[in-house]
């Protein structure tokens, strides 16, 4: 099977194209860095994204603060992650870069505070 993607590792966005079956990638071509490579094999194999949204806050200034994952976390698990950031509160004040949920639905990746912007 073929399948053409577009780079997102940097802002150049190579047009890669990927040969891959059943079980195993093929070849992948048209990127024109190993990052390019990686990306493409992770796209096919076990496709991640970063998740950002935000957690509610009790007893503070704003009602909720912005949050992402510290890593890219399994595109299929994103739905069960939200339910999980959904789930939960967190008591101010909160700090820039602090853990709202460690190793969040075991994916390896925490759940921390981000900037307002
Ligand atoms: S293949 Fe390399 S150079 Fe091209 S978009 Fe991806 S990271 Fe950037």
């Amino acid at each position: 099977m073929i399948r053409e993607l577009t780079c997102v590792a940097c802002p150049l966005g190579c047009a890669i194209t990927v040969d891959y079956n059943d079980t195993e990638v093929l070849s992948v071509t048209g990127n024109t860095c190993k990052r390019g490579d990686a990306y493409a094999r992770t796209e096919i194999v076990n496709p991640t994204r970063s998740l950002a949204t935000t957690v509610k806050v009790n007893g503070g200034v704003h009602p909720v603060v912005p949050v992402r994952s510290n890593k890219p976390i399994p595109k299929k698990m994103m739905f069960e992650c939200m339910k999980t950031i959904n789930s939960v509160s967190v008591d101010a004040p909160v700090e820039i870069g602090q853990v709202i949920i460690q190793d969040i639905l075991g994916t390896g990746a925490d759940i921390i505070a981000a900037n307002y912007d």
